[in-house]
């Protein structure tokens, strides 16, 4: 039977970042109307962890704002790891901090995260067209760095940012050359305050860059994150016959999900199992 793996994540810090990637809400070029905020406490992203564990997660992910870690902000995360992992071991922690080093990765790894996640985005030649403050080739180090250090490698990226096909086939081949544990693919979730053609990706063909994936990379978690329910609407759980084995369950940084029981039922409907551990 197959296994549906679920990961919730926990905005940290949300908004005002000083990067000026084109499809995402927090950055302050978009001026986009979202609840900015500097640092949730470790008191609250744990209440946030202890009801992702609730909902059958078996991963959780501290995401900050930002290009990457800095001294006060990796102090933050290693703290709040350690607490979460005291009270629920069981739950495993994924960091996602932006740019990092290998030093900083192996901190992360000594407070117990388990998996880095820094998607590439989009292909190489294509990024430029999306950030101009910070180069895909930078992005590519940290995913590099996260292998070296012996983290778990989570990587993707977003669909339906203006790229052609040779894009999305240069951008899964890169992900390939990587071998990730695991992969999130987004679909972009329309804003008109974004700079990006205000237009939700077409289901089929969403469907058809899955099972592409899937191809290429036969071994890894794939998951389909942000833009699920707007992209895929009731057609979601199609997305389990294309290839994906993974999804958010609850809300993303920015946008809301579904009710976590109403994907829970739904998974369990189809007559797939609920994934209990992290392979
Ligand atoms: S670096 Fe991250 S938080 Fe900042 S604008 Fe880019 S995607 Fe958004």
């Amino acid at each position: 039977m197959k296994e549906i793996f679920l990961c919730a994540i926990s905005n940290i810090s949300s908004g005002n970042c000083s990067e000026d990637c084109s499809f995402c809400t927090q950055s302050a070029y978009n001026n986009v109307d979202i609840k900015k905020y500097k640092q949730k406490s470790s008191e609250k992203i744990l209440e946030e962890a202890i009801y992702a564990k609730n909902n059958k997660a078996i991963g959780f992910c501290l995401v900050t704002a930002g290009k990457g870690l800095d001294d006060k902000k990796l102090e933050f995360v290693c703290k709040t790891a350690k607490k979460i992992n005291n009270e629920i071991p069981e739950l495993n922690l994924i960091a996602c901090n932006g740019t990092a080093s290998k030093e900083q990765l192996k901190e992360l790894k000594k407070a117990r995260i388990s998996s880095y996640n820094h998607n590439l985005e989009t292909s190489e030649q294509y990024y430029k067209n999306i950030c101009s403050t910070h180069s895909w080739k930078e992005r590519f180090q940290t995913c590099l760095n996260v292998k070296d250090v012996g983290l778990k490698l989570c990587t993707g990226g977003i669909f339906g940012l203006g790229e052609d096909e040779q894009d999305r086939i240069s951008f899964v081949k890169s992900l390939s050359e990587l071998q990730p544990h695991s992969s999130p693919l987004n679909f972009f979730h329309p804003n008109d305050k974004l700079p990006i053609e205000n237009k939700t990706f077409d289901i089929d063909e969403a469907l058809k860059w899955i099972a592409y994936t899937r191809k290429c990379l036969p071994n890894i978690r794939l998951m389909v994150a942000g833009g699920r329910e707007i992209t895929f609407g009731k057609r979601w759980p199609e997305i389990f016959q294309a290839g994906a084995n993974s999804i958010v369950i609850g809300n993303y940084l920015t946008t809301f999900g579904n009710k976590p029981n109403d994907d829970i039922d739904t998974i369990m409907n189809l007559g797939y199992k609920i994934a209990k551990f992290c392979k």
